[in-house]
């Protein structure tokens, strides 16, 4: 990539294009008087090639960094002892971070301790034990939309391509007490393990240990007191509440509520809770185990994308185009799969043939 001399684009001129909008102290038009001059092409001259085609513009690119870390911060100014501090605070979850003005899709994600900038790819392939599996869609998520969020897109998939699974394996992100629910009331399983629960308390104390009666909405402790009050609450999960004269006195408070002031144990939970019960007991058994393994076949499919395909780097800007990467991602692996079979002689289901046509 080479830089164009002495041609630096007017890329922000927001004070020219925008006056009629915004006003002359809004801090788009200040950045764009005051500091995008500033910054020349040549300045990043040693950084690029003398040949290859133009990139974009490093002043430009430059500034972009700029306004992304302005708007991943909150600054506050405090004054103590006539002296003023200015603190500046990291946001850790930007929701309207510009990382590409080019491409506004992309968004940044995070999943455990990894975060990435782009957007997500659901693989979903057959999973006929013996038989050669082939994907069946490749769905486009923006990076930071939860996983469980992708059901509905899902199963309209898979009535497209006239496919009734009767089950379907997902990782522990896809799995929560509604997702189980709806896919029952489609007469599908959803197969995965739910998550545990992240609260610091023993075992014996947390909400699961408590026996929580959905139907009768109401819920005995570990001690066998009855909580007083229930609560639908905004978010739709259910709360429910202990008296603070009965926990105060309790021998389990410590454990159980913990607090440096006096209050009753509260607890809520999913409107969905029976399902996640029932699966939590389900979990535990060999058998659900043994059954489980089929979905581990999914992360040589992922690996097969990303280490042989490039699925990890982004061809093509917009959804649009990282839909259409994924599906063609998709296609190249399954006519790979399909020739194998092909040249082995091996049989193909049904299923797995119209998967692979569509
Ligand atoms: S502290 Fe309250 S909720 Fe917890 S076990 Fe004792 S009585 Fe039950």
């Amino acid at each position: 990539m080479s830089i164009p001399r002495n041609q630096q684009e007017e890329l922000f001129s927001a004070d020219k294009e925008l006056a009629d909008f915004l006003t002359a102290d809004d801090p788009m038009m200040v950045f764009s008087r005051e500091i995008y001059p500033a910054f020349k092409d040549e300045e990043f001259a040693q950084c690029y090639s003398t040949k290859g085609r133009w990139a974009t513009s490093p002043a430009f690119l430059a500034c972009v960094t700029i306004l992304q870390f302005r708007e991943n911060v909150v600054i506050t100014e405090k004054e103590i002892d006539r002296k003023v501090f200015i603190q500046a605070e990291e946001i850790q979850i930007p929701k309207q971070t510009i990382f590409d003005p080019r491409d506004l899709s992309l968004k940044l994600g995070k999943k455990a301790s990894k975060g990435w900038v782009g957007s997500k790819c659901h693989v979903v392939e057959t999973s006929q034990k013996g038989k050669f599996n082939f994907i069946t869609n490749m769905i486009y998520q923006q990076a930071q939309a939860h996983d469980c969020n992708i059901h509905e897109k899902l199963r309209e998939g898979n009535e497209y391509r006239g496919l009734e699974p009767e089950k379907m394996y997902g990782d522990m992100s896809y799995i929560n007490g509604g997702a189980i629910c709806e896919y029952r009331k489609h007469g599908q399983e959803l197969m995965g393990y739910i998550r545990g629960q992240h609260a610091k308390k023993p075992e014996k104390f947390k909400a699961y240990s408590f026996s929580i009666d959905m139907q009768k909405l109401q819920t005995i402790c570990p001690a066998g007191q009855l909580a007083s009050h229930t609560v639908l609450q905004k978010d739709g999960y259910v709360g429910f509440q202990f008296r603070q004269s009965t926990c105060v006195k309790c021998s389990f408070w410590n454990e159980c509520v913990g607090t440096t002031t006096p209050s009753g144990r509260k607890i809520s939970v999913s409107p969905y809770y029976d399902y996640i019960r029932e699966r939590r007991e389900k979990q535990k058994s060999e058998a659900f185990r043994k059954e489980m393994s089929v979905r581990a076949q999914i992360e040589g499919t992922i690996s097969e994308g990303t280490r042989f395909h490039g699925l990890r780097h982004a061809r093509y800007h917009g959804e649009f185009g990282h839909q259409m990467q994924f599906y063609l991602t998709g296609a190249a692996i399954n006519v790979k799969r399909l020739i194998r079979a092909i040249t082995r002689g091996v049989d193909i289901s049904n299923k797995a043939a119209l998967a692979c046509k569509t």
